[in-house]
C-alpha cells in the first residue's frame, strides 16, 4: 500500500485523528482505537514499511529503537512493573489489518496464553 493511503501515515502525518502518547523524530505511539487491554498503544515507526522482512538489514537501528520507546511508554503507563507484551503481525495468518509495520503494547490485565 502506498504511503499515502496508508492509515497509520495518515495518523503520524496528523490526518487522522488519535490520542497520541509520545512521538520522536522515529516513531509515534498512539492508543489502539480497539484497546484488548487496559493499556493497549501501538508503536508506529514514522517512516513506511509493510513487515519487518521489509527493514531487515535495512534499518535495524529503527526498530531497535521501538523495544526503547516501548519501555519508555510502559513505565508512563504505569505497567512496567506489572508487566506488558510486545506483538508484531507480519502477514495474513498473523492478522495483520494494516500493512504498515507497528508495534503493539498491552498490559493492564493479566493476559492470556498466545494462541
Ligand atoms: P494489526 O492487526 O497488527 O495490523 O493491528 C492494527 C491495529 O490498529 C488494530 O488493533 C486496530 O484496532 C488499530 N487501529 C486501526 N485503525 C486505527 C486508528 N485510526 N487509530 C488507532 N488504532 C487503529
Amino acid at each position: 500500500m502506498a504511503a499515502e493511503e496508508c492509515v497509520f501515515c495518515k495518523i503520524v502525518r496528523g490526518e487522522i485523528a488519535s490520542e497520541r502518547v509520545y512521538q520522536d523524530e522515529r516513531v509515534v505511539v498512539v492508543r489502539d482505537i480497539n484497546p484488548k487491554a487496559p493499556v493497549h498503544l501501538l508503536l508506529l515507526p514514522v517512516v513506511h514499511f509493510t513487515t519487518p522482512a521489509d527493514i531487515i538489514g535495512l534499518l535495524e537501528p529503527a526498530v531497535g529503537h521501538l523495544f526503547t520507546v516501548a519501555a519508555e511508554v510502559a513505565q508512563r503507563e504505569g505497567v512496567a512493573e506489572s508487566g506488558y507484551r510486545l506483538v508484531v503481525n507480519a502477514g495474513p495468518d498473523s492478522g495483520q489489518e494494516i500493512g504498515h509495520l507497528h508495534m503493539h503494547l498491552m498490559g493492564g490485565r493479566r493476559l492470556g496464553t498466545m494462541g
